[in-house]
């Protein structure tokens, strides 16, 4: 019933599960596209050449860099200038006048092989009686010839005249297809993930859009999307990728020629502002706590929304973060408001019908168990990436500020919130390489109440020790019973109110 990868274990599947099937989202090709084409513009405007030499130029260019392999070309064709000297030419002399590019030895018989075909079949050198047939009925035929796979294939039908509606997938095409999840690891090659690949195409895409697609496509690998050393930071697709900043050296495909462009200090200057800017905080809206004495401290006078905030606990909290789970479940509460929440821990250690204190029903928690912090925050990226989860919460004892960004992408896609809970137990020495979560508040229990005999209402010490355009303050707050409300019993005398560097405040929600 579950649908996260066999490691993960579900604990309570209490919800309806149809916003899980989201969680294997991808970018449609159709979102990809205009982001695409603001980076590297138009490519719809190409000549067309004629069939039977985008055949043998597709044949000699596979797993070789564009300038090497049309040098190639150029020197093939200009020694045998007819297809008619060229087909009955010896596989040495191809070999040696295609020598520059992978494989000459191979592709050399290939071309001659293809021109027999074409030329016993039609009686000349053409490949018009494909323009005709339907699509697949094209490539069978050009794959019946040794050595002509769907890549091949693909290049003659829709580079050509013959206009195809078909995607070209090379090594470019498919290494980002990999990584942004459109095809599975396992589909190695063209033929693999050609059927997968293309039903992802709209339908109203026509043999330009295909070709466009796949020019912006090999643009982006050969720019940024590099085989070794992916420059996500610099990526336009980077909200869209389940790649972005991974080791790069997952599911690929083969090295191929890249050009690298580094963003220049002063880009990287300009990108972190522009991360930084306070008006974008509240794009998603706030949630208030209803409380001036807290809610002014806070951008746009709530927990925004769409953003990533982080929870710690003071002292033992860090290990058995009781104090900690019931606040976290306060803020899923408040930010969610009626929607679904996602919790993944690595321990089964929550009691359910407790968070009712918080205003949690538990009919609206999905727990998901997973063996380690990688897979926490793969549940958690994943969760929050998908419609109809409005909040998600994570235990981890270790953040890198790389998956923080991923996951504050996640948010920004997908408008949830998420809450990742600190947890020391699993990794007491872990490492604090610092936070870029919006808010960050750290959790004490605080001695609770009561006039009456039994326990009183849960109270916290709270401490706001980030806010990202606002101000970091402290306070003791309560659980308003049931409700997910807390309640300012006093603010504290002790804290240091400092401002955030100047970004104005905002307003509205
Ligand atoms: S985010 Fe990184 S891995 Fe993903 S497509 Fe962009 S450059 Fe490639």
């Amino acid at each position: 019933m579950f649908f996260f990868c066999s490691s993960y274990a579900i604990v309570k599947p209490k919800i309806a599960m149809q916003p899980l099937f989201d969680l294997f989202g991808v970018p449609p090709l159709a979102a990809v596209r205009p982001i695409l084409r603001d980076r590297f513009g138009s490519q719809r405007d190409a000549e067309r050449g004629d069939p039977v030499a985008v055949l043998i130029d597709a044949i000699i260019s596979s797993k070789t860099r564009d300038a090497v392999s049309g040098a190639a070309f150029e020197r093939l064709i200009e020694r045998f200038p007819t297809w008619e000297d060229l087909m009955s030419a010896e596989v040495r002399e191809i070999q040696a006048q295609i020598e520059t590019v992978q494989y000459p030895e191979t592709k050399a018989p290939v071309v001659i092989a293809a021109l027999k075909a074409i030329h016993a079949y039609a009686e000349r050198f053409t490949l018009d009686f494909l323009a005709p047939r339907p699509v697949e009925a094209a490539h069978l035929w050009l794959e019946r010839i040794k050595g002509v796979g769907r890549k091949i294939s693909a290049a003659a039908l829709n580079f050509s005249t013959l206009r195809k509606r078909t995607l070209v997938i090379d090594t470019h095409v498919l290494r980002v297809a990999h990584r942004i999840g459109w095809v599975s690891p396992s589909a190695r090659d063209a033929a693999t993930a050609y059927g997968p690949l293309m039903a992802l195409v709209p339908p109203s895409w026509d043999a330009d859009d295909l070709y466009e697609f796949h020019c912006l496509v090999k643009k982006l690998s050969q720019t940024v999307c590099a085989y070794q050393d992916p420059d996500c930071d610099q990526c336009p697709l980077a909200a869209q990728c389940q790649r972005f900043g991974v080791e790069p050296n997952g599911p690929s495909t083969n090295a191929s020629a890249v050009i690298e462009l580094r963003p220049s200090p002063d880009e990287l200057r300009s990108r972190v502002a522009k991360l930084d800017r306070s008006d974008q905080l509240t794009a998603w809206g706030v949630s208030p706590f209803g409380d001036p004495r807290v809610d002014s401290y806070l951008p746009g006078n709530g927990l925004p929304r769409g953003h990533w905030h982080e929870i710690t606990g003071a002292g033992t909290e860090n290990e058995l973060p009781a104090a900690v789970t019931g606040f976290t479940a306060s803020l899923a509460a408040r930010t969610a408001g009626g929607g679904m929440i996602l919790w993944a821990l690595q321990r089964d250690d929550i009691h359910p019908p407790g968070l009712q204190v918080f205003g949690l029903n538990p009919d609206r928690l999905i727990f998901v168990r997973a063996a380690k912090d990688a897979d926490i925050l793969s549940v958690v990226e994943s969760a929050l990436r998908t419609r109809g989860v409005a909040a998600v919460v994570g235990e981890v004892a270790t953040l890198s500020l790389t998956a923080g960004k991923r996951l504050q992408l996640a948010c920004e896609r997908g408008g949830a919130t998420g809450l990742l809970l600190r947890r020391q137990l699993y990794a007491s020495s872990a490492e604090d390489e610092g936070t870029t979560a919006t808010t960050r508040w750290s959790i004490a229990p605080s001695p609770s109440e009561t006039d009456e005999p039994g326990l009183g209402l849960p109270r916290w010490e709270v401490r706001l020790e980030r806010c990202r355009g606002g101000r970091t303050g402290a306070w003791i707050m309560e659980a308003e019973n049931a409700t997910g409300d807390v309640r300012v019993v006093a603010e504290l005398a002790d804290h240091k109110m400092e401002a955030e560097p100047a970004r104005g405040r905002l307003t509205g929600t």
